[in-house]
Formats: structure tokens, sequence, C-alpha cells
């Protein structure tokens, strides 16, 4: 039977390399975005690679991601996989983080929104049908910035972050005995349009703390996406593996 993966913010950037691979992997994949980055050229790959639908969802509409699952489920039977990628990160218009200060309660609200609020939607509109199949993979796509803190993004990224490393754990907890597994990859620096919008001089002293000496790049990342979403995986769950070159090693 085919294995259904929905990858969240999937049109571009790191989420279009997990798309791709997961569709070399077997699975059938919808990729979901916002409208606008579908009709654009970043998503354009779609088209040419097999196996890879796009959706228009946005993951902070209740009604959208319902709506959507609902008709996965409809016509695929189910969702094995959900890889919980989509996010944003507000940057002043020079490219820095917001200071704490000026980060409006409106900001605060938008990006726990995409980024919290959204995986959560998902995964709790997906799971009926993993729990049904006795099988399922949750990766959620956190960060550096929610292990050690945001240099590079604001206060509501790294909360945020955080907070998916939090989602992951307890989730792990409750869906284990289900055959389905649970958890995060923490990115450093990956080249995506995220990371361009940053200063030029932030962007040069992210990569001077990188010890493997070059950046990350989206296929990095979708490889040990791919890994979890395995079956080989079934006994790792719970957990955030950090991806970084080195910038970051936990104890
Ligand atoms: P990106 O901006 O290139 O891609 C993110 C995608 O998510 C975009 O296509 C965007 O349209 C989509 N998206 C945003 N809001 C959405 C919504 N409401 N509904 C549906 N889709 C939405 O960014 P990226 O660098 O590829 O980031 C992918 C993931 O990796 C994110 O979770 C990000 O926080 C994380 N990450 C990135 C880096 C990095 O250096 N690039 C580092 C650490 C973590």
């Amino acid at each position: 039977m085919e294995r259904v993966a929905i990858v969240t913010g999937g049109g571009r950037g790191i989420g279009a390399a997990i798309a791709q691979l997961l569709a070399r992997d077997g699975f059938s994949v919808v990729a979901w975005d916002l409208q606008d980055v579908l009709g654009s050229q970043d998503a354009a790959w779609i088209g040419d690679t097999q196996g890879v639908d796009a959706m228009a969802v946005d993951v902070s509409s209740e009604e959208q991601v319902t709506t959507a699952v609902e008709s996965i489920v409809a016509e695929r039977g189910g969702v094995a996989c959900l890889v919980n990628n989509a996010a944003i990160s507000p940057k002043r218009p020079d490219g820095y983080r917001v200071p704490p200060i000026e980060t409006t309660t409106q900001e605060w609200d938008a990006v726990m929104a995409v980024n919290l609020r959204g995986p959560f939607l998902v995964t709790r509109a997906v799971l009926p049908s993993m729990i049904q199949a006795g099988w399922g993979r949750i990766v959620n796509i956190s960060s550096t910035a929610g292990r050690q803190g945001a240099r590079v993004a604001g206060l509501p990224y790294g909360v945020a972050k955080a907070g998916i490393n939090g989602l992951t754990r307890t989730l792990a907890l409750e869906v284990g005995k289900h055959g389905i597994t649970v958890n995060s990859v923490a990115p450093g620096r990956i080249a995506t349009p995220m990371s361009a919008r940053s200063a030029p001089e932030v962007q040069a002293a992210s990569r001077a703390r990188i010890p493997v000496g070059r950046e990350g790049t989206p296929w990095d990342v979708a490889g040990l996406v791919s890994y979890l979403c395995s079956d080989e995986a079934g006994y790792v769950t719970g957990t955030t593996i950090d991806i970084n070159g080195g910038s970051f090693i936990a104890p």
C-alpha cells in the first residue's frame, strides 16, 4: 500500500529537499505551502519530480489544515508520515533580528501561529489515521535557536523552536504504543531563502562559527529526515538531533 507523506512548507528550501528525498524513498508526497510560493519559480521543481504533489495549505489555519487532511485521507487512505517544516523568521528591514523590546504582540502571535500552533494542528489532524494504521513517522524541524537560544532570529522564533522540542518529547510518550515515532531535527545554518535574508555581516559571523567550514545544504537535513522516516528508525523517538556542522555541540 502507498505510504503518504505530508511536508509542510515543502515548496522551497529545506522542505523541498525533504519532499524530493521522501519521494525517492517511495513515499507518495504532498508538499504543502502558501499559494504565493507554489505559484512562483521557487516551486517549479514540483511538476518535474515524480511522486510529489503540491497543495496550497496555510498551516496556521485550522480550517485549511482540517479540510486538507480530510481530503488526503479520503482520497489516499491515510497519512503515514508528517514533516512539520513550515516556519517564518521575521527580521528587521536591515536583516538583523528584532530585539525583544521591539517585538510586537502581532509578531509574537504570527510566529507562534505558524511555527508552533501549526505543527500542533497538523499533527492532531493526521494522528487518527496513523493510529489506525499502527505505524507513523512525525519529524518536526526545529533549530539550533531552540537548543541554545536564537542568535540570528528573534525571541518568538527561539521560543517556538524550543516549544517544538517539547512537543516532540510529550507526543513521543503518548503515541509510541501505536508504532508512531516523533523526533525533532535541529539545523544550524543552512543555505535557503530564509537564511539568505539575514544581513551579510550576520551571515558571515554564522559561517565563522561552523567547525566543518561550510554552511549546510537542504540535502544535508533531508538525508537525516529520510532516515527518521524509515522503517529502520523505529527505535528512535522523542529526541532532538542537531545537524549544524559542529556549531552547537550538546553535552
Ligand atoms: P524557507 O523560508 O526557505 O522555507 C519555508 C517554507 O515554509 C516556505 O516555502 C514558506 O512559504 C513556507 N511557509 C511559511 N509559512 C507557512 C504557512 N503558514 N503555511 C504553509 N507554509 C508556510 O525556510 P527554510 O530555511 O527552508 O526553513 C525550513 C525549516 O527549517 C523551518 O522550520 C526553519 O525554521 C528551519 N531552519 C532553517 C534554518 C536555516 O538556516 N535555513 C536553520 C534552522 C532551522
